[in-house]
């Protein structure tokens, strides 16, 4: 049977180059700075970002929780759109491991983000605990992968940088927010003070995710990385993977068409609710609560004719698309799950 894999942007396989360039690369121990391999995706991805420095991570996780051991104090308050995955998928990891308090909010990538953010930056006040960070997430995972436009992230990072508020980026799939928008990812990573993004989404690349900053910052990023156990030694075998993913960042392009597709389809088939006009990039979500059945029921049945896809809520179930899922595919998901 015929089976088409939409459950992540995660699951592409490296092909016969990135094989080919995994195998070549030149290495060394990286925990001593001498993998010239991972040296040079980290100067590419700086470069990609305007940023001074990167460092390479083995998953999106560990930049992420880097990034806020980073960024705060023991006791300070983050700032996170309360459907963020640095809030809602990384197991409690600022709580643990930075000792800083979540300030979940919601609509934070809404219209009304930027006085949801001011309302939620504190005061001096001898209750309050310091608010240290604020993070975004651009393209947004859980609202679809909905792209945060350029001006929306100058004006939050110009207020939080007014109020001594440093800016994290979660922008693991910041790419497809290029591609989608048409500008570089500098564009937008300009109107923040760290970003993490994937290499393992979409690209091919078996492991790997960069968090690029500052060079104090990213110096300082490094010792915890180390502490957390993501110092890898002969890395340039991954790292030449994810050189390879960064030169077909435009590949990206042809996954949002596809999910277009998807969602279009989807749109008229009785049972299943979705918005196309939500579908910015490479994630469809829709609701399924129309067939009668609960996303596990609906995906438990869709796997049996051959199509996956991941649980999103009670009633929601996330498509993506990504470099291993062809338009031919798309269209026999489409009719399979027209079929119902
Ligand atoms: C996938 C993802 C991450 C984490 O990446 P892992 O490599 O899976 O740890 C972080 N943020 C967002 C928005 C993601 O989609």
């Amino acid at each position: 049977m015929k089976i088409v894999d939409l459950r992540s942007d995660t699951v592409t396989k490296p092909d016969a180059e990135m094989r080919e360039a995994m195998a070549r690369a030149e290495v060394g121990d990286d925990v001593y700075g001498e993998d010239p391999t991972v040296r040079r995706l980290e100067e590419t991805a700086a470069e990609l970002a305007g940023k001074e420095a990167a460092l390479f991570v083995p998953s999106g996780t560990m930049g992420n929780q880097v990034a806020v051991l980073t960024h705060t104090a023991r006791g300070s308050e983050v700032i996170v759109d309360s459907e963020a995955h640095i809030f809602y998928y990384e197991v409690g990891g600022p709580a643990v491991l930075s000792a800083v308090q979540m300030r979940p909010v919601s609509g934070l990538h809404g219209p009304d983000a930027l006085s949801l953010m001011e309302k939620a930056v504190r005061d001096e006040d001898v209750h309050f605990p310091q608010t240290a960070l604020l993070c975004l997430e651009n393209t947004h995972n859980r609202m679809g992968g909905t792209v945060m436009p350029q001006d929306t992230m100058r004006r939050l990072y110009q207020a939080a940088r007014a109020r001594g508020v440093a800016v994290h980026l979660d922008g693991a799939r910041i790419a497809n927010a290029a591609v989608a928008l048409g500008c570089e990812i500098r564009d937008l990573t300009q109107w923040c003070h760290s970003v993490m993004f994937c290499l393992s989404k979409g690209l091919g690349a078996p492991v790997g995710s960069v968090l690029a900053g500052g060079g104090a910052f990213i110096d300082r990023a490094r010792k915890y990385r180390k502490m957390l156990g993501g110092g890898m030694r002969q890395a340039g075998v991954l790292a030449a993977a994810g050189l390879v993913a960064l030169r077909s960042l435009d590949r990206l392009a042809e996954d949002h068409a596809h999910a277009r597709l998807l969602a279009k389809n989807l749109a008229g088939v009785s049972g299943i609710a979705v918005n196309p006009g939500r579908v910015h990039t490479n994630i469809v979500v829709a609701d399924v609560s129309g067939t009668g059945l609960t996303a596990a029921e609906y995906l438990a049945d869709m796997r049996k004719k051959g199509v996956l896809a991941s649980p999103f809520g009670p009633a929601l179930v996330r498509f993506v698309t990504h470099r291993d899922v062809t338009r031919a595919d798309v269209e026999h998901a489409v009719k399979i799950i027209s079929a119902g």
